[in-house]
């Protein structure tokens, strides 16, 4: 097999961990990029499985907010994989300079690099399901999310998130259409769980099961339902998208749709009582009342979000060659992972 040399940006990331993975172990050349190359926390795990992998390390300091810094990792590069993007859900006031700023003048500087790379044939970019709805009240109507649907809803003030990642793609596929030399595939997956490579992600998917895990849910949680699926589909899906000639467009990343307790119910079943997972829902009506005093949520997301289905429409992307595990499988690693890590105490 010929082997290609592929950017990787957010290198240090959840999902770009087992991205880097999967193309090292497949022998190619890896340009990561990260904000500090000298942070240990960063960069040791990726070190690490380039040490037994037949593939090729090399560490870039780019940041999104600055234009000229991908270039130099650009260089060389018949494949990019934009995964860079804030995923954090609390911990900040202004929703526009965290979250919207990085997602969408990070794509522009990223892309814009990309226009003046000779070598490039084809990009990647780690959208989301986020940029295909806003609301799970927006299925009114509907059997599934495909990928025809885009997030017309969120806005800075509601669902700054999912807002960020809608605005990313959308500018993401006007710069590819300013070009013909690369074209661009987008994986927009659902929740992302799943073993992490690192400790040190501050990805939202994995505050979700360290939250279950230490007691902060114990009391129930919403009657809320997502589309979920396995991080290592989800690198796998990347690498498919980068090296399947054929695969054009965007591909949804969900193996099913899943409840807050489903996902308890999954781990109980696997480790027992004697951890504190929650063990049933709290009426809507008390989510509405309490719920913006306890975390990162407005009244009118849980309007829109709480007690509504919601469906995912996968068939596109088991068309590019993903196969689902089982979900068991999946929460299994990741809470097994989360202890071995020493991230919640065992019991
Ligand atoms: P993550 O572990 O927090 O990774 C995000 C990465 O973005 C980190 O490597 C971070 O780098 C980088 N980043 C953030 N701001 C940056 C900036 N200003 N300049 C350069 N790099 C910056 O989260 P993840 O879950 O793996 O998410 C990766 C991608 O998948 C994101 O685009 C996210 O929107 C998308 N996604 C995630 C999920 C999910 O459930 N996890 C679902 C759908 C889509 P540092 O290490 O320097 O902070």
């Amino acid at each position: 097999m010929s082997t290609s040399t592929v950017m990787v940006t957010g290198a240090s990331g959840y999902i770009a961990g087992w991205i880097v993975k999967e193309l090292l172990e497949a022998g190619h050349t890896v340009h990561a990029t990260v904000r500090d190359p000298n942070k240990a926390t960063s960069v040791d795990h990726l070190k690490a499985i380039a040490e037994q992998a037949p593939g090729t390390l090399k560490l870039f300091k780019a940041d999104l907010l600055d234009a000229d810094s991908f270039d130099a990792p650009l260089q060389g590069c018949d494949i990019l994989m934009h995964t860079a993007s804030p995923f954090v859900l609390e911990g900040f006031t202004d929703a526009y300079e965290a979250l919207v700023r990085p997602a969408v003048e990070g794509t522009r500087h990223v892309l814009e690099a990309a226009k003046r790379c000779p070598t490039l044939k084809r990009v990647v970019l780690t959208s989301s399901v986020a940029s295909v709805y806003g609301d799970n009240a927006e299925m009114k109507g509907k059997t599934a999310f495909t990928e025809a649907d885009w997030n017309t809803t969120s806005s800075v003030d509601h669902n700054p998130y999912q807002y960020s990642k809608v605005a990313a793609e959308r500018e993401a596929w006007k710069i590819h259409d300013t070009q013909d030399q690369w074209d661009l595939v987008t994986i927009n997956p659902g929740m992302v769980y799943g073993p992490s490579l690192t400790r040190a992600s501050n990805s939202a998917s994995i505050d979700t099961l360290l939250q279950m895990g230490r007691g902060k849910l114990k009391t129930g949680v919403p009657a809320l339902s997502y589309g979920v699926v396995d991080v290592r589909e989800v690198a796998h899906a990347h690498v498919l998208a980068a090296f399947s000639p054929e695969a054009e467009g965007r591909y949804i990343l969900v193996n099913r749709e899943l409840s807050m307790l489903g996902i308890a119910d999954i781990l109980r079943k696997q480790f027992g009582n004697r951890y504190p997972f929650p063990r049933m829902q709290v009426p809507k009506a008390m989510v509405w009342l309490v719920g913006p005093m306890m975390g990162p949520v407005t009244r009118k997301f849980i309007s829109r979000n709480v007690g509504h289905p919601i469906r995912f429409d996968n068939s596109r992307s088991q068309q590019l060659g993903v196969s689902y595990r089982p979900l068991t499988e999946t929460f299994t690693d990741h809470f097994q992972q989360v202890l071995d890590d020493g991230l919640v105490r065992p019991r």
